[in-house]
């Protein structure tokens, strides 16, 4: 099994091959496939197994075959980054990963990065407890199509109106156990309510047992 029989974009194969990466792990092989026919995923899965890349390259994939972003003229002008912005315009991604770590974050907002090489047109951005709140408000200002976040931090931008998820499309739950055992499911309930009902879900976590699974 190859990446080019798995149906991903020309642009994500060139990306893969530059990387390095001449087959699918396991979790992709089988993930990819069903992700890509929009199905919801519950995937166990280990760091280490590819499960970056098993969610990555098939969101991107269909970020990719979506109609290129609004012109330049129609872009509110605080997000070409001229003039006052009287109003703060809410960020609109598609794709929301939930990680439970900064680190966990910054990996997979790194990942997203190198596999978007050839499609600059798809933004990343990451939204963590610790780091400055203008910082931010820069970045979602910017409306990237797919954000990276931990709970808490997310929560707080979204009750102050700067996120809106009216447009998502795919939301993604790495290492869930982890953030249920950081206590999380509070946020993570009221992040998924905030989302629409028609959004793809994938889950991944070391284990699918006990409060995980449920
Ligand atoms: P992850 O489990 O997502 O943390 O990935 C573990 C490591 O494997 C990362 O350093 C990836 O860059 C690398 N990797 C992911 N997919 C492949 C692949 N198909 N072939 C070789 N290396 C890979």
């Amino acid at each position: 099994m190859t990446f080019a029989e798995l149906g991903l974009h020309p642009a994500l194969l060139e990306a893969l091959t530059v990387s390095g990466y001449t087959q699918p792990t396991p979790v992709q092989a089988q993930a990819i496939p069903a992700m890509l026919a929009g199905r919801d995923l519950m995937v166990s899965s280990q760091t280490g197994s590819g499960k970056t890349a098993a969610f990555m390259l098939p969101a991107l994939h269909h970020l990719a075959e979506l109609p290129p972003p609004a012109f330049d003229s129609q872009v509110p002008a605080q997000r070409k980054g001229r003039g006052k912005a009287p109003r703060f315009q809410p960020a609109t991604p598609k794709m929301l990963v939930l990680a439970p770590t900064r680190e966990l974050a910054l990996q997979v907002t790194a990942a997203a990065e190198k596999y978007t090489g050839k499609l600059r047109h798809i933004k990343t951005v990451a939204i963590l407890g610790g780091m400055p709140y203008p910082k931010q408000m820069e970045l979602l200002g910017r409306n990237p199509e797919i954000l990276v976040a931990t709970p808490g931090r997310l929560i707080d931008h979204m009750e102050s109106g700067k996120i809106d998820f009216s447009n998502l499309q795919m939301l993604v739950l790495d290492e869930a156990d982890r953030m249920l055992d950081m206590g999380f499911i509070d946020d993570i309930e009221k992040i998924i309510a905030a989302t629409p009902e028609t959004r793809q879900t994938m889950l991944f976590s070391a284990t699918l047992d006990g409060v995980v699974g449920e």
